[in-house]
């Protein structure tokens, strides 16, 4: 069953197929300004699995933290970030969990890990269980 989400405006459709490869918090300072939040929760889908359903993003590239490109792909009316795709993660596509439509789907799904633990704002504790990751998973 394909789980959909949409950006603020829901001009922008999308879905996917299938258990995702993984799916991580980010505490770094990128995903902080992209989710205008203190952490990035996403979840990395292959490709194949994925679905742009309606709209056309636009995109942003730039270097990560990690030293390579990234592009996030992100509705021009509305401005919520969608996905994110780059060489670090190839032949993949990084969903942000929060487009999600189920309201419940952050309940269902708990992190495995957390990336950049070391900007992890104080605010929030590790999750217990999570693998904790200075940077990217290597
Ligand atoms: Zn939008
Ligand atoms: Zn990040």
């Amino acid at each position: 069953m394909a789980q959909e989400g949409g950006c603020f405006c829901d001009k922008i459709r999308i879905s996917y197929t299938g258990e995702p490869g993984t799916h991580v918090l980010c505490h770094c300072l990128d995903c902080r300004k992209i989710s205008g939040s203190s952490y990035g929760n996403n979840i990395v889908v292959p490709e194949n699995n994925f679905k742009l359903l309606q709209g056309k993003p636009k995109t942003i590239s730039k270097t990560a933290d990690g030293g390579n490109e990234i592009t996030s792909h992100f509705c021009g009316d509305c401005g919520t970030t969608l996905m994110r795709t780059g060489p670090s993660f190839p032949g993949s596509v990084i969903i942000k969990v929060g487009v999600m439509d189920d309201p419940d789907w952050p309940n269902k799904n708990t992190p495995k890990g957390e990336l950049y633990v070391g900007s992890r704002v104080k605010l929030h504790d590790a999750i217990p269980g999570a693998a904790q990751m200075r940077g990217m998973p290597s």
